[in-house]
C-alpha cells in the first residue's frame, strides 16, 4: 500500500479499535471522542502532507519492495542527500504543530529502519528474529503504520539501593512460553500517542541486571494496539473541547499519554526481535544506531520548536512595544542562543555523517548527544522566557466569547497596542499561555525533560561513556606531567 492519506489513517484506527480508558470510560471510537479526536486529526493531517503535490520537500521515496511511493522517514540512507531529505520531511511534519505533537511517526519509523538494516544483532539471540525484524519494518513502511512504544516498567519503588526495574509482580514479563510464541503479563509506560496508533513497539529498558529471573523481562517485540488483553489508560485529556483561538495548542495538539496493561497478552514468535538475551536487550539501542537516528528526528522537531518559541517570543516584544528594554533583548537573545545551538548541533551532525557498521548512513551521534542532553534543560528555561516576557499579558486573557460578545468593542480597545488590536494580541498571548502556563504547556516541560529517559542517569551515562583520554593528554603535556 502506497503512503497513506489522514481519512486513511482515521478510518484504520476506527476498524482496529483498541482497549482505550479515560476517565473511568472505555473508549468506543477514538477518532469520534471530544478529548482525542482533534489530536488524531492532527496525525491525520501530516499522513495527509505527505500526498500534498504543493510540498516542496520530496515527503516519499518509491519503496524498493512494491515500488509504491512510501513515507520519506522510512528510509534507509546511503548517502548524506538521504538524510537531508529525510530531516526536510521530518522539518515540514514538526511545523505542523510548532514541534508540540512530539510522537509524530517518524520518530520510531527511523528506529524501524535502523533494526531492520542491524538485523544480524537480533540474529545473535535467535537466528529467526534477525528476519523478523527486517519483515516488520517493512510491514511497518508498506502499511504507513502510526506506533507507539513504551520502555520503561512500572515500578512500586524507587528506592536508590535499586529495584532492577524487574523483580516486581508490576513488571512486564513473560508469564509462559509456547511454542507459537510468548505470553506477557505487566504494566508499562508511557506510551505517549498510545490510543492514536497501529501497533505498540515494546522494547526493553536498558537497565536490566543479570539475575537469575531476568530473563523473564528481557525481550523486544512489536504487536497491534487492539491485541485482545492490551489496554491504554490514559490521563486526563488536555483537550477540553475549547476553540483553537481560546486554547491555541490544546485543542489541536493532544498526543495523549497513557499507561499500557497487558494481560496475559499473546505475542506470536514473528513478533519478537529479543528474548531472554539481558546483554543484547542493555545494548539494543546503541548497537544497532537506532538511537542515533531517533535523536536525528528528535533534534530536527527541536529546531523547529525553538523557532516556533522564538517566533512567539518575537511577537509577544512586537505587540507589546518592549523591544527597547535591555532585558527584553537579552530575554530573545538567550531564546536565539537556544535555538542556534539546536542548528548548529542538528547541521553538525549530518556534516560528519558517516556509513554505520551497518551500512547506513548515519549522522555523528556525538553532535546529536549534546543538542539531546542540553534541550531537557533549555526548554523549561525557554517556557520561564516566554512567562517574564509575557508577565500579566500572560493573564490578561478574554475568551473568543467575549470577543463576540457585548463587551467585544471595548475589550478590543483596552487590550489594543500601537500595531496590534486587542484581538490580535490576545491570539499571541493565548498561543504563549498555551506554550508556557497551561496545563498542555506544562506538560510540553515535563515531556522534554523526561521523554527520553531521566537526564540525570542520561548525563551519568555521556560521562562514562565520552573519551576525554585526548584532551587529558594534551593537558598532561601542558603541564609536562609525562
Ligand atoms: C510526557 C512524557 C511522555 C513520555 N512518553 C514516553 C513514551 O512514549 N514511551 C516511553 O517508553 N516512555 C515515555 N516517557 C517515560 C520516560 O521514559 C520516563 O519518564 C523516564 O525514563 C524517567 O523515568 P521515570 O519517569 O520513571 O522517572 P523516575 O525514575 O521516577 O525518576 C524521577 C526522578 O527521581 C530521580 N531518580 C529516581 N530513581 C533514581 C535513582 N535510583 N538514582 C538517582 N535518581 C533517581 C530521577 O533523576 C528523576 O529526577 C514519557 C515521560 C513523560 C514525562
Amino acid at each position: 500500500m502506497p503512503a497513506r492519506s489522514g481519512n486513511q489513517y482515521l478510518q484504520t484506527l476506527r476498524e482496529n479499535s483498541a482497549e482505550v480508558w479515560l476517565e473511568g470510560e472505555r473508549v468506543p471510537d477514538v477518532t469520534s471522542h471530544p478529548g482525542l479526536r482533534r489530536g488524531a486529526q492532527s496525525v491525520a493531517s501530516l499522513y495527509d502532507l505527505q500526498l500534498d503535490p504543493s510540498v516542496p520537500d520530496e515527503m516519499t521515496y518509491t519503496s524498493p519492495t512494491s515500488g509504491d511511493p512510501v513515507g520519506m522517514s522510512f528510509i534507509v540512507p546511503s548517502a548524506l542527500e538521504d538524510l537531508e531529505n529525510r530531516r526536510k520531511m521530518m522539518t515540514q511534519w514538526a511545523r505542523t504543530s510548532g514541534g508540540m505533537l512530539g510522537r509524530t511517526p517518524d520518530y520510531l519509523n527511523v528506529i524501524l529502519m535502523a533494526c531492520a538494516e542491524a538485523s544480524s544483532f537480533f540474529g545473535g539471540n535467535s537466528p529467526e528474529f534477525s528476519q523478523n525484524a527486517i519483515d516488520y519494518y517493512q510491514h511497518a513502511r508498506e502499511n504507513d503504520l502510526a506506533l507507539t512504544h513504551t520502555l520503561i516498567n512500572v515500578r512500586r519503588t524507587r528506592s536508590a539501593l535499586g529495584t532492577t526495574g524487574t523483580d516486581e509482580d508490576v513488571a512486564l514479563h513473560i508469564t509462559e512460553q509456547r511454542d507459537d510464541g510468548i505470553v506477557v503479563k505487566g504494566a508499562r509506560v508511557l506510551a505517549t500517542l498510545g490510543p492514536l496508533s497501529d501497533e505498540i513497539m515494546v522494547f526493553p529498558s536498558t537497565v536490566l541486571q543479570t539475575t537469575e529471573d531476568a530473563w523473564r523481562y528481557a525481550f523486544a517485540f512489536c504487536i497491534p494496539c487492539n491485541t485482545p488483553g492490551l489496554k491504554f489508560v490514559c490521563r486526563e485529556s488536555f483537550d477540553i473541547g475549547r476553540s483553537t483561538f481560546d486554547h491555541p495548542l490544546g485543542s489541536r495538539f493532544e498526543e495523549m499519554d497513557s499507561i499500557v496493561v497487558f494481560d496475559d497478552v499473546f505475542v506470536p514468535w514473528e513478533r519478537v526481535y529479543l528474548s531472554g538475551d539481558i546483554e543484547l536487550c542493555n545494548t539494543v539501542f546503541a548497537a544497532t544506531g537506532s538511537e542515533t537516528h531517533m535523536m536525528h528526528q528528535v533534534i530536527t522537531k527541536n529546531v523547529v520548536k525553538s523557532e516556533f518559541l522564538l517566533g512567539v517570543a518575537g511577537l509577544m516584544v512586537e505587540s507589546l512595544g518592549s523591544g527597547g528594554i535591555p532585558q527584553v533583548q537579552e530575554r530573545v537573545a538567550e531564546l536565539i542562543l537556544d535555538m542556534g545551538v539546536m542548528k548548529a548541533c542538528l547541521r553538525a551532525s549530518e556534516a560528519d555523517a558517516r556509513i554505520d557498521q551497518w551500512g547506513v548512513m548515519s549522522p555523528d551521534r556525538d553532535h546529536l548527544d549534546v543538542a539531546r542532553n542540553l534541550f531537557p534543560r533549555m526548554y523549561p528555561r525557554m517556557t520561564e522566557l516566554i512567562q517574564l516576557l509575557g508577565s500579566s499579558s500572560l493573564m490578561m486573557l478574554p475568551t473568543e466569547a467575549d470577543f463576540q460578545s457585548p463587551i467585544e468593542s471595548e475589550v478590543n480597545d483596552i487590550l489594543s497596542t500601537e500595531d496590534f488590536t486587542g484581538l490580535q494580541r490576545v491570539k499571541i498571548f493565548r498561543l504563549a499561555w498555551d506554550i508556557a502556563a497551561s496545563s498542555f504547556g506544562s506538560r510540553q516541560a515535563l515531556y522534554e525533560r523526561f521523554f527520553f529517559g531521566d537526564p540525570t542517569r542520561r548525563a551519568i551515562s555521556l560521562y562514562n561513556s565520552y573519551d576525554r583520554q585526548p584532551v587529558m593528554d594534551r593537558v598532561k603535556e601542558f603541564l609536562e606531567l609525562g
